[in-house]
């Protein structure tokens, strides 16, 4: 489990700035893969060599004054329960107020150690800016500058002194991200109140935010993995075209940032164009595919259906026809743990390693099997092949003639790639250059 610092304080001290901040900094540093959201309320920070969960609690406490007692109490009460560390956040440039005097009453209740953290001092000398916060009795002041990272460094220092174990693994190194997508009404909603009911999230699950999408780390039926939800964005628009339009958009969003995507369908109505659409995104974006056919209790079915379905559904997928369909029922509760354990093994596919010398004793022979056809009396030899270090399953096959490799053949590749090493769910790549 990972070590948690939670940023509180009132509005507009600039909590999410530094949040940014301190995620970018782990973004530069790791040079992750691409697709990372910056608005979101949770993201892993990196600090001489530790790595840190921050939540920005910043999105919760919305409103006017008068209604704060309540929502601060909230907020801060969720970060003590999931922090180790508490930044308190104040603004120098405001100075103090009667409202971070009231979160101060709150956070000094905390038995987790708090930092009082003075932003937006990057004009003026750290002292004088800091000076009359010690009145909150909160200890000696941090004055930082969320914008320029003016003395972020010396409060991380301080911070990560705090760390029961070091946290010197990834928190998320190996744990899926995934994505619920599909048209309106074929029960996403009703699939994640199922998952999420199950058990407590790790992390945090609070709802309700006017941020872009929210990671969400959960553990449900015995697996671990992080819901991109971009549920919580919300454009008001009257015009209906705005509508879907922002509703696509946050599909996207969510699709970008995940390893895998979970396509709900609806099993009274069929695979429609739209789904057709919503996995050829997912497809050419590159990410793990898991098809849930929901609403299967509405189906009338004998035994042969299920059979007869998944050919004709295949068979409209095809070129990509490698990604497992499951027939489900969110009301019934049937097979959710069936599509869990399909998501966490698509992971598993998309992330495999071929070793170069497995890769080659096996799809020699089938080269071997079926060599590639001449083009206009030139002989096609293909060499030998590689697995490149890429987020999803991508190959290098090297040959005399790259462009004369034919369409059928590649496909041919695919295939047997396929049935060797078990890549259901993921789309693969090769690719073909000179030797
Ligand atoms: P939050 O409501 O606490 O999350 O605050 P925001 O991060 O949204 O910041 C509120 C405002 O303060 C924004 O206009 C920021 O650009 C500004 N701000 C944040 N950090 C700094 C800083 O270090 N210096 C200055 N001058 N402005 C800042
Ligand atoms: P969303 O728009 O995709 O989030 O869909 P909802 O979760 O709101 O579900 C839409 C409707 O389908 C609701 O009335 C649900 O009760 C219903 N629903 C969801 N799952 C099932 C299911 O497995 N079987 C049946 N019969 N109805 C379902």
């Amino acid at each position: 489990m990972s070590n948690i610092v939670a940023i509180v304080g009132r509005p507009n001290v600039g909590k999410s700035t530094l949040f940014n901040r301190l995620i970018q900094q782990r973004q530069a540093i790791m040079d992750d893969q691409s697709g990372v959201t910056r608005d979101r309320h949770y993201g892993n920070s990196f600090w001489t060599e530790q790595y840190f969960t921050v939540i920005d609690t910043g999105g919760y406490v919305v409103g006017s004054e008068d209604v704060f007692e309540g929502a601060i109490r909230e907020q801060v009460e969720i970060a003590m329960d999931e922090a180790d560390v508490i930044l308190f956040m104040v603004d120098s440039m405001t100075g103090l107020t009667d409202l971070d005097k009231e979160f101060a009453n709150v956070v000094r209740k905390s038995k987790k150690p708090v930092y009082l953290v003075v932003n937006k001092a990057e004009t003026r000398d750290r002292e004088m800016a800091a000076a009359e916060f010690y009145e909150l009795g909160l200890g000696e002041p941090y004055a930082i500058s969320s914008q320029t990272g003016f003395g972020t460094g010396d409060l991380l220092d301080q911070v990560v002194k705090n760390f029961k174990n070091a946290g010197i693994e990834d928190p998320d190194a190996g744990i899926p991200k995934i994505s619920i997508l599909g048209r309106p009404n074929v029960g996403k909603s009703s699939f994640l109140n199922v998952l999420t009911g199950k058990e407590r999230s790790i992390v945090t699950d609070i709802a309700g935010t006017t941020r872009d999408a929210i990671n969400t780390r959960y553990k449900a039926y015995g697996k671990d993995f992080i819901l991109i939800d971009t549920a919580g964005i919300r454009r008001k628009s009257r015009v209906k075209e705005a509508i879907e339009f922002y509703s696509t958009l946050r599909s996207v969003k969510a699709m970008e940032d995940s390893d895998v995507v979970l396509v709900m369908l609806d099993a009274s109505r069929g695979l429609e164009a739209q789904d057709l659409h919503i996995i050829g995104m997912a497809h050419k974006a590159k990410k793990g595919i898991v098809v849930m056919v929901n609403k299967w209790d509405l189906v009338e079915k004998d035994s042969k259906t299920v059979d007869k379905l998944r050919k004709e559904m295949i068979e409209r997928l095809a070129p990509m026809d490698y990604m497992p369909i499951i027939f489900a029922s969110v009301h019934e509760k049937q097979r959710i743990f069936q599509v869990m354990e399909k998501v966490m093994e698509v992971y598993e596919n998309k992330t495999k390693k071929i070793t170069t010398s497995k890769l080659n004793e096996v799809m020699q022979a089938e080269i071997e099997r079926y060599p590639p056809p001449a083009h206009r009396g030139k002989h096609i030899k293909i060499k030998y092949m590689i697995q490149l270090p890429t987020p999803s399953p991508t190959f290098v096959f090297f040959t005399n003639h790259p462009k004369y490799i034919k369409e059928s053949y590649i496909r041919y590749l695919e295939n047997r790639m396929r049935e060797n090493f078990d890549f259901e769910g993921v789309p693969i790549t090769i690719f073909f250059r000179d030797k």
